[in-house]
């Protein structure tokens, strides 16, 4: 490229940071101010720039624009910054994006699929202007975060995710590819939005939807081979267990909102035990929730405590009980409940509800995926810590305002003794004159070096053991200090490191597993993994 299409093509501008020399060389003379800006007095005016909004939603629209323009000027603002711009690029603000997406709607991004596509999705994945793709992220946007159905404006979600990616897991932008799947929403709101940009009408079910999520699934094979890793995004509940079920024997596929959860929980929940002196098989769970997150973190507990004390998984699943709305799951509801419930409906008497389950059981550790506020109450929390020295609470549930308990409600009521990590950030807390940085039990932890670590192996399926895998990689990285100061998560500002580790990890696993195509094996995976890792500084053009 010449000239003005430099500037044009945000994978390639530089913007002011265009050398002199470069600018006679490429035809740039004139077409910029006479001014040279070093990358990093770049990045400096970017931030004071974003600074300087006062809603976060402009914020995440001047974000969206700077990678529009200039790649790794945007990519470099998040690495360096990464604390800071999270909440922007990925929940919280991701969520007010997708709720108007229509109206912010500048220029397209990632790949709309929707009915009006169907026969021809393999020619619509050849529209795309990358061949070499190597992670998809998809949505059909049915349960976008806490926000339910917000239909084709869920692509805010895929495209946040693989920012992350390449920011927190080194892949090339160019490897990563969003979808979104149309067919259709449920949310009034939306189908009477003069400014909705996908199908008005209601969503596809049975038939025509399998036969849609098929094609797309059968084309991306085709169209990418193997080793494409397919990372699915926010479907509601009854789709996502089926889908994940029915591709993970075929293609490389995870769910990041059951498996990616359920091993970021793992990890925090084995540097818990660790700060304590127990064992993950030493607890009594109670879960508020067995849904798509509580589920897929029970079931990766039960494997751990299978593993670790040698037992089978129906035995280590006799350590984890769970509560839904209509009560403890138990025996006498076996005939009513879902399949992935089913496995954790032990023998028990029936219990009306969490309060309840709680005085019966008396748990060790809480782990709250409800969306309800309040679910871990005073109560509960004094309770609990009678009768343990160190009770574990995560509050997973999102946004900040559904958590089932507060950072500090769980030190008060607890003498400042729980081990607490929550879905969504708290400010810190004081306690008994010391300060405490609540953890979070944020997915981002994982499926970026997950994904690094599939493709560095080439693997072509995921199993449940990379992701037990991932989690001991991550509890890893939570240092003695850490440790000490009660946190069960290492900091984020370190995640391209922990990411790199995880990746070492997963590839291993996927080696031993028979699942790798790479040969040969790199030796040191770890600085293999470090050595694939997209930088985002300029390059010189000669
Ligand atoms: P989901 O599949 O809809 O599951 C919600 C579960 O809560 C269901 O099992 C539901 O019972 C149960 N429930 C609702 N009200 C209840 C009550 N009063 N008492 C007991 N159980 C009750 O949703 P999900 O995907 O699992 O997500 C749940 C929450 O977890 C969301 O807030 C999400 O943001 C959060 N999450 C956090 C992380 C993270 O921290 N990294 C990751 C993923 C999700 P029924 O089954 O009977 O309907
Ligand atoms: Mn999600």
């Amino acid at each position: 490229a010449s000239g003005v299409e430099l500037l044009r093509d945000p994978r390639y501008n530089k913007g002011l940071g265009f050398t002199l020399a470069e600018r006679d060389h490429h035809y740039l003379r004139g077409l910029l101010p006479p001014v040279h800006f070093s990358q990093e007095l770049q990045e400096e005016r970017i931030l004071e720039d974003l600074r300087s909004y006062p809603d976060q939603l402009q914020k995440y629209v001047a974000l969206m624009e700077l990678q529009e323009r200039n790649e790794r000027l945007f990519y470099k603002v998040l690495i360096d910054h990464v604390e800071e711009m999270l909440p922007f690029v990925y929940t919280p603000t991701v969520g007010e994006a997708c709720q108007k997406y229509g109206l912010i709607y500048r220029r397209p991004r990632g790949l709309y699929i929707s009915l009006n596509e169907k026969g021809k999705i393999l020619d619509v994945l050849r529209n795309w202007p990358e061949h070499n793709v190597h992670v998809i992220v998809v949505t059909d946007g049915e349960r976008i975060l806490g926000l339910g159905d917000l239909g084709i404006q869920g692509m805010g979600i895929p495209v946040g995710k693989l920012a992350l990616y390449t920011a927190l897991g080194g892949l090339r932008p160019s490897l990563c590819l969003p979808v979104v799947i149309d067919v259709g929403t449920n949310n009034k709101d939306l189908l009477n939005d003069r400014f909705y940009i996908g199908l008005k009408r209601e969503r596809a079910t049975g038939e025509e939807y399998d036969s849609l999520i098929d094609e797309f699934m059968s084309a991306v094979k085709q169209e990418y081979g193997e080793r494409v890793l397919v990372q699915f995004e926010d479907f509601a509940n009854q789709n996502a267990f089926r889908l994940l079920a029915k591709y993970s024997t075929t293609h490389l596929v995870f769910n990041d909102d059951i498996q990616g959860t359920a091993a970021v929980v793992l990890g925090g929940l084995i540097a818990a035990v660790n700060i304590t002196g127990t064992k993950i098989s030493d607890q009594t769970y109670l879960f508020a929730g067995a849904g798509e997150a509580g589920s897929g973190i029970a079931e990766i507990i039960a494997m751990h405590i299978s593993k670790e004390s040698n037992v089978e998984l129906e035995e280590a699943r006799k350590k984890i009980w769970m509560v839904d709305s209509k009560g403890l799951l138990e025996s006498s509801r076996l005939g009513s409940l879902q399949e992935y419930k089913k496995r954790y409906a032990h023998e028990h008497e029936s219990c009306p509800d969490f309060p309840a389950a709680v005085k019966q059981l008396k748990p060790t550790v809480l782990i709250g995926t409800t969306s309800k506020k309040g679910m871990f109450s005073k109560e509960i929390l004094e309770e609990v810590a009678s009768f343990t020295e160190r009770p574990i609470v995560l509050a997973l549930s999102n946004p900040t305002s559904k958590s089932e308990c507060t950072a500090e409600e769980a030190l008060k009521y607890t003498q400042g003794r729980a081990l607490f990590a929550s879905g969504s950030p708290f400010s810190p807390v004081e306690m008994n004159g010391k300060t405490f940085t609540p953890g979070q039990a944020n997915n981002a932890y994982i499926f970026p070096g997950m994904g690094l670590g599939c493709i560095i192996a080439g693997a072509i399926r995921v199993q449940d053991e990379m992701f037990l895998e991932a989690a001991r990689a991550l509890a890893h990285q939570v240092s003695k200090e850490d440790s000490e100061r009660g946190l069960i998560y290492p900091p984020f500002t370190h995640i391209r490191k922990i990411s790199a580790h995880i990746a070492a990890a997963v590839a291993a696993k996927a080696y031993e597993l028979g699942l790798a195509t790479r040969i040969p094996r790199p030796t040191d995976l770890l600085s293999y993994a470090q050595s694939c890792m997209y930088s985002p500084l300029y390059r010189m053009y000669r």
